[in-house]
């Protein structure tokens, strides 16, 4: 298999951090700025639809603050934030009309893919702005959301934004070479992964385990970022933000960075949404039987074979499903609280006035 080239019409959403984008005093830099949108223009000029992901909203605020740094509470951060976005938006218009093109501004959250009604209107609002050849600039909604300034999750933002746009493919730009075999930081000669076919538990151990000092902003939040992308159908590159015409080569599908393939068959809409809009609220443990039964005989999930409850949810929450000790199998839309699905579990669905645990249409195994 060889990568994706990028054709007109295709989709490309780019992922920007704030390291890359300032210079040495922390500000966003107008030269490194300025090379992404020249990317992002003669990739434009191809015929792909480009959206951007870019943070840097902070960075851009620190100066007009009179702040030297990093304030070191949230408030303040978001503060921030909301002086320096509309500052970061300018410097993008200004250096996208040099090439002639329009800039939107979509400030999104994590939390507005989990409505329906919300993500809809998202999309068409992409949709459209796409149709009119204007380059959407997305960033988290720092104001009302802290997930990236806490986690550095505008990774998974930009993963949700790439299957919104259904992208062919998200480049994720970072200040590494690409993903490493092992740590780089523990291990200097880690080999640098050119292709990922599928992510395994081992690799995601090897980036540092999620939540894990690493992971901020780092390898594991661009392991997430590709797992969702992946999944929703779209390939992933994580290449280095300084390397020449990153952009148009990465939509060339030369072999730069580490390109992660998709997965080959498409889920719904709706079952991508109910995968990867909502972050699941527990996990439903269950026996081999009702691990087969979901996964090989596409059946409902039923309370017989549920051995055990985690978390605290309520119906109608994203659960995760798993058989114990293993790693997620299948995602849905509970039915059940998990105080009632503790009273429930191992009983005869005749027996429950809910039924099925999950039923099979709001249900998605995420094993291949
Ligand atoms: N979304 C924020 C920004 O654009 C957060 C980035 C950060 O925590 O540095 O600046």
């Amino acid at each position: 298999m060889t990568r994706p080239q990028l054709a007109a019409g295709d989709r490309l959403v780019v992922k920007v951090g704030t390291s890359s984008l300032v210079g040495p005093k922390g500000e966003p830099d107008a030269a490194r700025l300025g090379t992404l949108c020249d990317g992002i223009a003669a990739t434009h000029a191809a015929g792909i639809e480009v959206v951007l992901v870019s943070s840097g909203a902070i960075a851009a605020g620190l100066a007009p603050l009179g702040l030297q740094s990093r304030p070191p509470d949230i408030p303040s951060l978001q503060a921030a934030a909301a002086v320096g976005q509309g500052r970061l938006f300018r410097l993008y218009n200004q250096s996208l009309e040099e090439h002639g093109l329009t800039a939107a501004q979509l400030l999104l959250t994590r939390y507005d893919f989990m409505h329906r009604q919300q993500y809809l209107n998202a999309r068409n609002t992409v949709d459209r702005l796409l149709a009119l050849g204007v380059v959407p600039i997305v960033n988290e909604n720092d104001t009302i959301a802290v997930d990236e300034i806490r986690f550095g999750d505008n990774d998974r933002l930009a993963a949700l934004t790439a299957n919104l746009a259904r992208a062919k493919l998200l480049l994720l730009l970072t200040d590494a070479e690409g993903v490493h075999a092992s740590d780089p930081r523990k291990d200097p000669n880690a080999p640098l992964l050119s292709e990922v076919q599928r992510i395994t538990p081992e690799l995601e151990r090897a980036a540092g385990g999620r939540g894990s000092e690493f992971s901020l902003g780092g390898m594991a939040s661009k392991l997430a970022a590709a797992w969702v992308a992946t999944f929703s159908g779209v390939g992933v590159v994580v290449a280095n933000s300084a390397a020449p015409d990153v952009v148009t080569r990465c939509c060339a599908g030369e072999e730069i960075g580490t390109f992660f393939f998709p997965h080959d068959r498409k889920a719904s809409a709706r079952r991508l949404w109910i995968a990867f809009g909502q972050p699941p609220r527990g996990t439903v443990t269950v026996d081999e039987g009702a691990r087969k039964a979901v996964v090989e005989g596409k059946r409902s999930l039923l309370p017989a074979g549920v051995t055990g409850v985690q978390g605290t949810f309520d119906s109608g929450d994203v659960v995760d499903v798993s058989v114990s000790g293993g790693r997620p199998f299948a995602r849905g839309l509970v039915r059940y609280g998990s105080e009632e699905l503790v009273a429930a579990q191992g009983r005869s669905t005749a027996e429950l006035a809910h039924g099925e645990v999950i039923h099979r249409d709001q249900l998605i195994v995420l094993e291949d």
